[in-house]
């Protein structure tokens, strides 16, 4: 039941309307017996600074921030996380009970844990990101700061891959031992050595069948993250299960982001199990 005391939580972005967040969190909340629920906020880019400023001002406990603004956001912050701070965007805000804005970032950890929990290593590691897109970068900086040794970011085009990995280069938030390669989705190239590859294009949203890569070409022992959760079963990830390869879904990385916020503001650990199952539900039957 919603009282005066019930905690409110929200997610910031333009557009909001097609957003999971609302029903993966709010069935979280509910698994977890948590007195609080999640509404999705439409935020145009000039209305930022005052709907975060207002609902602070109206109790808000915290929210998720989604495109256009992760960057937007870093300079309202009064605290930046470490890992907002390396990342240098943040996804998720908490307003302290002395009025403070602490800007934090799950998206690290939606693509890392994931893969962690499927057996990957990221000490020592050689990756490859493909896409140069929002998705794209924040893998590429996961993968770093998870102690990867070489992060090879590859694109439709390739500069926007070079401007990631040339920025990242110079940037003092990644061990100066990573080394960061970019190049062309199109190009041939040698798998040999590759531990995990990151799918972070838009490629096998539903109704297209591409795939970026050939995954039949890749080792054996080669991990593969999907980030498009809708279908749930991408023709990526398709080629990459039917090749034996160790594959884990988009939802993975879109709860593990979420359950990680939850776990931020609560200070408790959140089961991760209603939120798939919420989620499944309704992509089965939208
Ligand atoms: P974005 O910023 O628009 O970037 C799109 C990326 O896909 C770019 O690298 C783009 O290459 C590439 N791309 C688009 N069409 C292509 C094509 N026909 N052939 C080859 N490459 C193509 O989007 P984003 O925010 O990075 O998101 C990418 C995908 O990840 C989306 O499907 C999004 O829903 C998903 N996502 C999932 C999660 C999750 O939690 N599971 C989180 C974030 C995003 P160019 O640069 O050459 O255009």
């Amino acid at each position: 039941m919603i009282t005066s005391k019930t905690k409110v939580l929200g997610l910031i972005g333009w557009p909001v309307d097609h957003s999971l967040s609302p029903i993966m969190h709010n069935a979280a909340l509910a698994d977890s017996g948590i007195d609080a629920i999640y509404a999705a906020l439409p935020v145009e880019v000039e209305n930022l600074h005052e709907a975060v400023r207002g609902l602070r001002a109206v109790g808000y406990l915290g929210l998720n921030v989604t495109i256009p603004h992760k960057l937007g956001v870093v300079e309202l912050m009064d605290e930046l996380t470490p890992l907002a701070r390396a990342v240098g965007a943040v996804n998720t805000i908490k307003f302290t009970s002395e009025g403070k804005i602490i800007g934090h970032n799950t998206d690290v950890v939606g693509v890392t844990q994931p893969l962690i929990d499927a057996g990957l290593q990221f000490e020592g590691a050689a990756v490859v990101v493909l896409g140069a897109g929002g998705a794209g970068r924040s893998a590429a900086a996961a993968c770093a700061l998870a102690g990867a040794r070489k992060v090879t970011v590859l694109n439709r085009t390739a500069e926007k891959a070079r401007a990631i990995t040339e920025e990242f280069q110079r940037s003092d938030a990644f061990p100066d031992s990573v080394q960061w390669e970019a190049g062309s989705l199109a190009a041939a190239r040698d798998w040999t050595g590759i531990d995990a590859v990151l799918q972070m294009t838009s490629l096998g949203l539903k109704g297209n069948t591409e795939t970026p890569i050939d995954p039949s070409l890749l080792p054996a022992s080669c991990f593969v993250l999907e980030a498009v959760y809708a279908p749930m079963q991408t023709p990526f990830l398709a080629a990459s299960r039917a090749k034996g390869l160790r594959a884990v879904d988009g939802l993975a990385m879109l709860i593990e982001q979420g359950a990680a916020s939850l776990e931020f503001w609560f200070e408790r650990r959140i089961e991760r199990s209603a939120m798939r199952t919420a989620l499944a539900e309704f992509l089965e039957h939208r």
